[in-house]
């Protein structure tokens, strides 16, 4: 740390991603929720066709991109916002909506991201303790006064609440925004997008990230009333009007333009989900039912740590959180049944060596 720091963000700790190696082709790489497939091929053509015109700044309304979603999730355009991945928008929603007065309230175990938005717009925050089955009490979040932030399907636990106890929640939070971070809801999750016209409190974020083969051009998205929206853009347009760039703008309207390609690859994840989760259960990890493309796993006789080291000396990455409520899992991506397969040979060898050992 230099000695010009400011004060303010001496105690921060940054968010810490997840390794992203630079030898992508001897790696399988199960530790960012990437999604295994690629974009579809119009993407990169249309990526191609707009760097021709990288010399004039993009659309700050990010008009065509909100169009086409918004006649795709039937909405209107102006109850939508466009970010540079949805974290930006969570960030944004931490900005926009606490403050001294109204903390941010979230899970004790859920997305990283969480207290570190809070720390750095230097808002305070309170953790709900999840139960030990890693699910969400509902009735904890009601009069929770403050900005409640629940990722649904959750993460790391990859547990989803169903519409309706998220109903109860705005209910009962009548007086503060509730976010539903949706970024895995395509994953066979119940979305919250069709309370956004009765619950005026109700902020839905998503992303190209997961479902749309889209982490590497950052663009995610926030559903809700145009009020909340406008307040979003005005903190949008006092950072980064042009946050959405060219390039990025125009993958994701060809994106959207095939979006039927994105959700056969999710069903296809969906499957490889639950062939590949019955044998990770056979094996004798527990975990629980994943709404996600991830499967938060423990097993009794190695630990999460040592599980994950193992894997990375053979080339696998999964994800392991130095947290102590969930030091016992890997949270472990879904990929092509192809690295599933490689996957659970190379665990079944891990297994086997500690036995003998
Ligand atoms: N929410 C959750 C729960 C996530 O796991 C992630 C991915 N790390 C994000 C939001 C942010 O994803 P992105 O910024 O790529 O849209």
């Amino acid at each position: 740390m230099s000695r010009f720091f400011s004060e303010k963000y001496r105690e921060l700790e940054p968010y810490v991603p997840g390794e992203q190696p630079q030898k992508q082709q001897q790696i399988i790489k199960l530790n960012t929720n990437e999604n295994p497939y690629p974009p579809h091929p119009e993407v990169t053509e249309a990526v191609a066709a707009e760097s021709r015109l990288l010399h004039l700044y993009s659309d700050t309304d990010s008009r065509d991109l909100r169009n086409m979603l918004a006649g795709l999730l039937d909405v209107s355009a102006d109850e939508l916002i466009m970010t540079n991945g949805s974290d930006e928008i969570l960030n944004f929603a931490f900005m926009a909506f606490c403050d001294r007065h109204t903390p941010a309230v979230f899970p004790d175990i859920t997305y990283g991201f969480y207290p570190v938005f809070a720390t750095i717009d230097q808002v305070p925050y309170r953790e709900i303790p999840v139960r030990d089955d890693l699910s969400i009490e509902p009735e904890d979040f009601y009069q929770s006064g403050g900005t409640v932030f629940l990722a649904n399907p959750n993460a790391p636990t990859s547990l989803a609440l169903q519409r309706e106890t998220i109903e109860e929640i705005l209910k009962h939070n009548s007086g503060n925004v509730v976010v539903v971070d949706e970024a895995y809801v395509d994953f066979g999750a119940e979305s919250a997008l069709p309370l956004i016209r009765k619950y005026d409190n109700l902020l839905v974020t998503r992303t190209f990230s997961k479902s749309r083969s889209m982490a590497g051009a950052r663009l995610g998205f926030g559903i809700g009333n145009p009020d909340l929206i406008g307040d979003l853009n005005a903190v949008r347009n006092s950072t980064n009007p042009y946050n959405v760039n060219r390039l990025t703008s125009a993958a994701g309207v060809a994106c959207l333009q095939y979006d039927d390609y994105n959700m056969k690859n999710c069903g296809m994840i969906m499957e490889t989900r639950a062939s590949y989760g019955r044998k990770l259960r056979d094996m004798g990890f527990e975990m629980p039912e994943s709404r996600t493309n991830f499967f938060f796993a423990r097993h009794p006789s190695i630990s999460g740590r040592d599980l994950y080291l193992a894997l990375k000396e053979r080339g696998i990455l999964v994800r392991h959180f130095d947290q102590e409520r969930i030091r016992d899992y890997n949270r472990i991506t879904v990929g092509t049944p192809e690295q599933m397969e490689i996957l659970i040979e190379n665990i079944r060898q891990i297994l086997d060596e500690k036995k003998e050992g």
